[in-house]
């Protein structure tokens, strides 16, 4: 039986010397990074994704850069890891986009920005030619309790070939962003140091975790036309991690985890009840449940909404908690 204190100081403290393998037992249950995000951001807003179990049946414009961008990129990274030179992995990539538009998984609209953009990123990046690719879109997980683990999926994880940086392993984060992250967001984002323990218990050091932004402010029309510059285009940003970073970002990792165990166990008809409407503009801004939000605090009933507007959750660790 995992004593809480104990397991906190023991989560907060891994450092690279801690470095370990450990398995996910059979059957533990998994609080996805993006639950805990939710239950963060709007208690309502999880209890739609996470209570409700739903996701929007169409996406948001910026989602969908984001979704579609982070598939493409996935399908460059993945190419290098599998050995395949840059000039390969391009025309992979750009032959996975080809069939996005034959099989309109995403809005031509947002496939030709993505297009633009990754037809500018590939010649500009570095990471492929410097960096031994260890894994992309990978899950990894850390025990919470016996039971119940903390799963996240890393975009990229990379060692270092060459200069001063050589052999260490770095976190990436993509980040499909209208305009580049300032200094403070990026000193107040708990998202790269609350990773950091996760990989470590995985078997990887980890020195260092960059957040690599590309920037889909412009159409691609002002992208090629007004010929934007690779500056104005992307930025890869150090998230400078320290171990009192990581320490302050898993305990508050820890406690909302917690918090979500205890409200699982409530009947569902609590659940609503204690789930607060966080009712923030800028918070709201970026929700998908306004509607069935607004009907909500209307007392209306919200069930045609949720199942004409929405579907059931697909993204994430559904598959791994629907067979746990
Ligand atoms: S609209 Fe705002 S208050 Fe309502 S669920 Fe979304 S984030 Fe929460």
């Amino acid at each position: 039986m995992i004593d809480s204190q104990q397991h906190l100081k023991y989560l907060t403290d891994i450092s690279n010397k801690d470095v370990t393998k450990l398995k996910l037992p059979p059957g533990a249950k998994i609080i996805s990074n993006s639950e805990v995000d939710a239950f963060g951001t709007c208690e309502r807003k999880h209890l739609f994704a996470f209570g409700y179990n739903k996701e929007p049946k169409f996406l948001s414009r910026s989602l969908a850069i984001g979704v579609c961008g982070h598939e493409i990129l996935a399908v460059f990274y993945k190419s290098i890891k599998h050995g395949m030179t840059k000039k390969q992995a391009e025309l992979t990539t750009m032959q996975h986009l080809s069939q996005f538009y034959i099989k309109g998984t995403y809005d031509p609209d947002v496939l030709n920005l993505v297009a633009t953009l990754i037809s500018r990123y590939i010649p500009y990046e570095t990471i492929s030619t410097t960096c031994e690719v260890l894994a992309v879109e990978e899950d990894f997980y850390m025990p919470i309790r016996d039971d119940y683990w903390y799963g996240m999926r890393l975009d990229l994880l990379v060692r270092v070939l060459v200069g001063k940086e050589r052999g260490n392993v770095m976190l990436i984060d993509h980040k499909f962003t209208y305009d580049f992250f300032t200094d403070t967001d990026l000193d107040l984002n708990p998202q790269m140091p609350k990773y950091v323990p996760a990989v470590r218990l995985s078997g990887y050091p980890v020195h260092q975790a960059y957040i690599n932004q590309i920037r889909w402010r412009f159409s691609p029309k002002v992208i090629t036309e007004k010929n934007k510059t690779d500056e104005e285009l992307f930025r890869f940003t150090s998230v400078g991690l320290t171990q009192a970073r990581i320490r302050s970002a898993v305990k508050q990792q820890m406690m909302f985890s917690e918090r979500i165990l205890e409200r699982r166990k409530l009947p569902f008809d609590l659940q609503i009840e204690e789930s607060p409407p966080n009712q923030n503009k800028m918070v709201c801004r970026n929700c998908s449940f306004t509607k069935p939000c607004i009907m909500m605090s209307n007392e209306e009933d919200i069930s045609g909404i949720m199942f004409t507007n929405y579907q059931d959750r697909t993204y994430g660790y559904s598959k791994h908690e629907i067979e746990a």
